[in-house]
């Protein structure tokens, strides 16, 4: 069958590898894609969230699945506009459908979820501009640190950790009455400080069936010793060794089961990945986040840890039978390291020309913000390569990546070289 990913980064780049490989995929088309991409499938330069030009596209070149890469276009309904459309409604798309995706759209909303189904999380409230006083008031009965969360989506940015209290007040304020992160701050979520070690979980769901993913953990900070400015993450490494088998029984029975059972009751059609970003506080896991689509840099470690054919895993999804399928997955650990432009996350070059990719050898090297320009391949984006490697153990794995990384170059290049090193 004709395939499309949406999407242009190092996650879509590792969707259309691993989909490159299914017997069953005839012609792959990528949009926007990356100069990795192209390489393996058919660019189309459209925006993932101009759903005619999607349409038009899936028409054009009888495409039968859809997978969504990016959250925006899920939040924006791309999964509720191909069923109400009779000639798209045939077509599988691997994605939730917008009340779905506003688990991610909307933090208040995901905070609700959790409290109908009985998922642990950090205890919070929420406040509108006329509720401030209130939320200021609230704020005075919870210990330093304090977490405000703008409701909706901030490219990453909206979350905010204050250690004082006259500060949180102010960023309230700020957050609510001074549009300080736009309409996505409109409603703030106020919640406990959780004291622990991150990782994540990923599920795949058909909406009532589902398959736990392998784990991972991804290292967000510019600076080593994660520190410094959030980016959208500078390496990941899977599995996660504190995610023991005994903690995994935690997440499945407190976590997995009554997500999937609270989308099943609230009659929420979706079929798709399901990104639990957790925290462990002593052996006990809490979510800090739905996201409802895959991690990036995590899809470089989790997909190519699965071997079974993920175009037949993701039929079984939108049929509705993914009982009727296993997910086999690698014991070989995985590492990815990225390579970014000097000055991510703030302000930086584009169009340099990346060197010694034919030199990399026992890794794969995913494209994130890449492009074509006179035949050569040029930085496009903050984050530009991702190298990822197998290894008996991460710590094999990564330095492998590490190796590769040596052998590769573009002007302002930089990595963290201690991914992993906190483990
Ligand atoms: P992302 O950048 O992953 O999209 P986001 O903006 O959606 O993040 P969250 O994941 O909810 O927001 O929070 C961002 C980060 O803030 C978390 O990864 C975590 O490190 C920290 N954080 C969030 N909530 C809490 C909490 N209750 N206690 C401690 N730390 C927290």
């Amino acid at each position: 069958m004709n395939i499309l990913i949406l999407g242009s980064g190092g996650r879509e780049h590792t969707f259309a590898f691993k989909i490159a490989q299914s017997s069953h995929c005839k012609k792959l088309f990528v949009a926007p894609g990356n100069a990795g991409t192209a390489r393996i499938a058919t660019n189309i330069p459209i925006a993932v969230t101009d759903f005619e030009a999607v349409k038009e596209l899936v028409l054009r070149e009888e495409i039968e699945m859809l997978i969504v890469g990016p959250e925006d276009p899920l939040v924006l309904g791309i999964v509720d506009f191909f069923q109400a459309d009779k000639e798209l409604k045939h077509i599988a798309v691997i994605g939730p459908s917008k009340r779905g995706a506003l688990l991610e759209g909307s933090k208040e909303r995901a905070k609700e979820f959790m409290a109908l189904h009985n998922i642990p999380t950090a205890a919070y409230e929420s406040f509108k501009a006329e509720s401030l006083e209130a939320g200021k008031k609230f704020l005075t009965t919870l210990k330093a640190p304090y977490v405000l969360k703008a409701d909706g989506l901030a490219a990453g940015k909206g979350v905010l950790i204050l250690d004082s209290l006259e500060e949180a007040q102010d960023e309230l304020e700020n957050m609510l009455t001074n549009n300080k992160f736009g309409e996505a701050g409109n409603t703030v979520v106020i919640e406990e400080f959780l004291d622990g070690i991150e990782l994540s979980v990923f599920v795949l769901t058909d909406g009532k069936n589902y398959k736990i993913l392998p784990t991972a953990k991804d290292y967000k900070r510019i600076g080593e010793g994660d520190t410094g400015l959030n980016t959208g993450g500078m390496g990941a490494i899977s599995p996660v060794p504190f995610a023991d088998e005994a903690f995994m029984e935690k997440v499945e029975n407190r976590i997995v089961k009554p997500t999937i059972k609270g989308l099943e009751t609230e009659e929420i059609d979706y079929k798709g990945f399901v990104f639990i970003g957790l925290i462990k506080v002593g052996e006990e896991p809490y979510v800090i986040e739905y996201n409802v689509r895959m991690g990036d840099p995590e899809t470089e470690v989790v997909l190519p840890r699965i071997t079974s054919d993920l175009v037949e895993v993701f039929q079984k999804v939108a049929s509705g039978q993914l009982d009727e399928v296993e997910v086999e997955v690698t014991p070989h650990a995985a590492a990815t390291l990225m390579l970014v432009s000097g000055g991510y996350p703030e302000a930086y070059e584009k169009g340099k020309e990346i060197e010694g990719l034919e030199k990399v050898q026992d890794s794969t090297v995913f494209h994130a913000g890449t492009s074509e320009k006179d035949g050569k391949i040029v930085t496009n984006g903050g984050r530009v390569l991702a190298i990822t490697s197998f290894g008996e153990d991460f710590q094999e794995a990564i330095k492998k990546s590490y190796q590769n990384a040596e052998k590769l170059y573009f002007d302002k290049m930089y990595y963290r070289k201690d991914i992993g090193f906190d483990l």
